[in-house]
């Protein structure tokens, strides 16, 4: 089926009218009445975010109740946060195995399974969310990605997209490329690897042990999300500094996963609900971001001093050369190297598109 047709599925005004009502309805926590009296189709949904985190285990949750109250009470999704059935890091082989229905993450934490993973969520000095959105939904992104997925049983959809992230929390600063040199920094993914290739250390852990271990001094430096996430998690309270741009999360896609016989064994307008409830998720989470991210940075920078700071030009041209190095490394199979192809005349055309739209009317408004 082509992906149109996935989008135009249910009525272009039902559905406009049905997202209205349900955005409203999850945004203010109410529980819809559903019309449909029969057994519904259980399903569950396990996430690699804390219950309820702010921006990223309400995306889930969203995600869940658009299901819910878009099959008319057909379908009930019920939201799992990480460590209640399944440690985070085990959503992927869950939903593999059809233990849950549908999981809620990145694609980024299966780099250990499949090394392209990372490029459907976020690549250091990759697409940003908009252009995330581009390549995914029209650029021939999405059809990679499932056919990435597809030998262990899985679809996966985008279900959110946090925006330009923040390069994060530091307690030293940031002068040089020497600066970074023995650096030990939380930073996942491929941001990581081209932390260790710059010098740095970049260490792994949950989100959990991120505040202890940069309040204590084990590490230097941590990464999370944006000013929104990283207001509601404290990390003010542990670090002076905070830089940015976010140079390795350039618009973190979240990822819905389906698990392919439990899509299969609905039927077709069902499929279409679960489908287009991940787009509509998708879309609403960077809007919540958009909306929020501003006012919580004033909150950190005038209620809790925290010193913002821009890392230097001579340091983001040098993490940028060394990323490139590293994303031609990363394609093995030809499927590898079909995706890093797709990805990088992407980003080519995205780059000439968007000097001449988006960074000169930024330039301009300023
Ligand atoms: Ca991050």
């Amino acid at each position: 089926m082509k992906r149109r047709d996935l989008v135009r599925g249910l009525g272009a005004g039902a559905a406009v009218a049905g997202l209205t009502a349900c955005s409203k309805q999850a945004k203010q926590k109410q529980t819809k009445t559903a019309s449909f009296s029969g057994k519904p189709i259980e399903w569950t949904m396990v996430t690699t975010w804390p219950k309820n985190f702010a921006g990223l285990g309400e995306g889930a949750e969203y995600l869940a109740q658009l299901i819910n109250d878009l099959s008319g009470g057909r379908m009930q999704v019920k939201v799992y946060g990480s460590g209640e059935l399944v440690p985070a890091l085990q959503v992927f082989e869950s939903v593999a195995i059809g233990a849950a229905q549908m999981g809620h993450g990145a694609a980024y934490y299966w780099r250990g399974k499949l090394a392209m993973a990372p490029f459907f969520a976020s690549v250091p000095f990759g697409l940003n969310a908009q252009e995330m959105n581009g390549w995914l939904l029209h650029g021939g992104g999405l059809d990679l990605w499932r056919e990435l997925y597809e030998p262990v049983g899985l679809i996966p959809e985008p279900a959110g997209n946090t925006g330009v992230q923040m390069a994060g929390w530091f307690n030293k600063e940031i002068n040089s490329m020497d600066d970074v040199k023995g650096l030990k920094m939380r930073i996942p993914g491929l941001g990581g690897e081209v932390w260790k290739r710059a010098g740095g250390i970049p260490v792994l852990m949950p989100g959990s042990e991120v505040f202890t271990s940069l309040e204590t001094g084990a590490i230097d430096a941590a990464e999370w999300v944006g000013p929104y996430n990283d207001l509601a998690f404290g990390l003010f309270k542990a670090a002076k500094y905070y830089y940015y741009p976010g140079w390795h999360e350039p618009g973190t896609t979240l990822e819905a996963l389906i698990n392919k016989e439990a899509y299969k064994a609905l039927p077709e307008d069902l499929q279409q609900v679960v489908t287009n409830a991940c787009r509509a998720a998708n879309a609403d989470m960077l809007a919540d971001f958009t909306a929020r991210n501003n006012q919580a940075l004033k909150t950190l920078v005038e209620k809790h001093r925290v010193q913002l700071k821009e890392l230097p030009e001579d340091v983001l041209r040098e993490l940028a050369k060394i990323s490139d190095e590293m994303l031609e490394e990363q394609a093995s199979s030809d499927l590898d190297k079909r995706i890093l192809n797709s990805f990088i005349s992407f980003r080519d055309q995205a780059r000439q598109w968007h000097k001449v739209s988006e960074q000169s009317y930024y330039s301009a408004r300023s």
